[in-house]
């Protein structure tokens, strides 16, 4: 899933801009400003189903710009420093793929879909815990990627 993302910079003039995260939806579309402690304000973001593109496009920047200006009107104001187009990699049910798999010593951590970062600690944990004793802790199984083996297998005809 492409998302596509803007900093700006809050010039010292301007400071303080924004004191916390706004998050919102406009006309449908989930949009957030994040105040960073280095003067950025990052926009976010987009989500488009497009396979392996990472364009960034006018229509996402105005979009994005769109959206957040309906919020907060000052940020017409301010100057636009990056823009980038990043991928979430999902899976078929757009849960993580998680430990060992049916090809010997290859171990998945992937498939986070919108939440990499924030279950980055909790991946980490279940990814050591498969390491060291070559099975995912209880909380963990229903993320095998074997699911998907299993899953093929039951709907063949008998
Ligand atoms: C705009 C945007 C905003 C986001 N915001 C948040 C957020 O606020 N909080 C949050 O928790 N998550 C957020 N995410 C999601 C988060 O970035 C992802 O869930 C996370 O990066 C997934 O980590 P990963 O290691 O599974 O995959 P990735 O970080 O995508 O890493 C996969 C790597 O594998 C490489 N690769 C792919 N195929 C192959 C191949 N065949 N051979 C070799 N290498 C290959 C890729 O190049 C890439 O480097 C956001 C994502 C985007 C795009």
């Amino acid at each position: 899933m492409k998302g596509q993302v803007l900093r700006l910079t809050v010039p010292r003039r301007y400071a303080p801009f924004l004191t916390r995260t706004v998050r919102a939806v406009v006309r449908g579309s989930h949009v957030y400003l994040v105040p960073r402690e280095n003067g950025e304000l990052v926009v976010g973001a987009t989500s488009e189903e497009l396979g392996w593109d990472t364009t960034v496009t006018a229509g996402g920047v105005y979009e994005l710009l769109r959206d957040a200006h309906e919020l907060v009107p000052g940020i017409t104001e301010l100057p636009l420093t990056e823009t980038r187009a990043g991928l979430r990699p999902g899976s078929p049910d757009n849960a993580p793929l998680l430990g060992p798999t049916a090809t010997d010593g290859l171990l998945l951590a992937t498939g986070h879909y919108r939440n990499g970062v924030l279950l980055t600690p909790v991946t980490g944990d279940a990814m050591a815990h498969a390491l060291a004793t070559g099975e995912l802790p209880d909380e963990a199984r229903p993320f095998t990627p074997r699911r998907f083996h299993a899953a093929a297998l039951s709907e063949q005809p008998a």
